[in-house]
């Protein structure tokens, strides 16, 4: 993975609606779409509106939104996944961050082990 947090990416051009995703839930600050390898059973991304290229690149002022991303991930695990689920930010190079537009990972629908690889 290139880190480019200047470029766009692809989540981007999903929230421009100029490529398809599977789109479970939007707001005015945030999407939340299913990815498009997925991982588990259920395995959805939660994304802000506003480019945040990475998790480190967060600032006082993102607060309330990083609250926001992370219950809005609660709301929408809870429908379904009511046996338990995974969340996980994928920060920089050794994080196995691929691409740089922050996104919350959900994943559940399975039993997860840990640690992780
Ligand atoms: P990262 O490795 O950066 O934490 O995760 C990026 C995630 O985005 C990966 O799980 C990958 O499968 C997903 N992804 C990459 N490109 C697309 C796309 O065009 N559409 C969707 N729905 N997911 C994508």
């Amino acid at each position: 993975a290139q880190f480019s947090p200047e470029s766009v990416t692809i989540f981007e051009r999903i929230i421009k609606k100029e490529i398809p995703a599977d789109i479970i839930f939007e707001d005015d600050l945030c999407l939340a779409f299913r990815d498009v390898n997925p991982q588990a059973p259920t395995h959805f991304l939660v994304i802000p509106k506003r480019k945040i290229a990475m998790l480190e690149k967060c600032e006082a002022s993102d607060k309330q939104l990083l609250g926001h991303l992370l219950f809005t991930a609660a709301e929408l695990a809870k429908k379904n996944l009511r046996k338990g689920y995974r969340v996980v930010i994928n920060n920089g190079v050794e994080g196995s961050q691929s691409v740089y537009h922050l996104h919350i990972h959900v994943l559940g629908g399975r039993q997860m082990t840990w640690p992780p690889g």
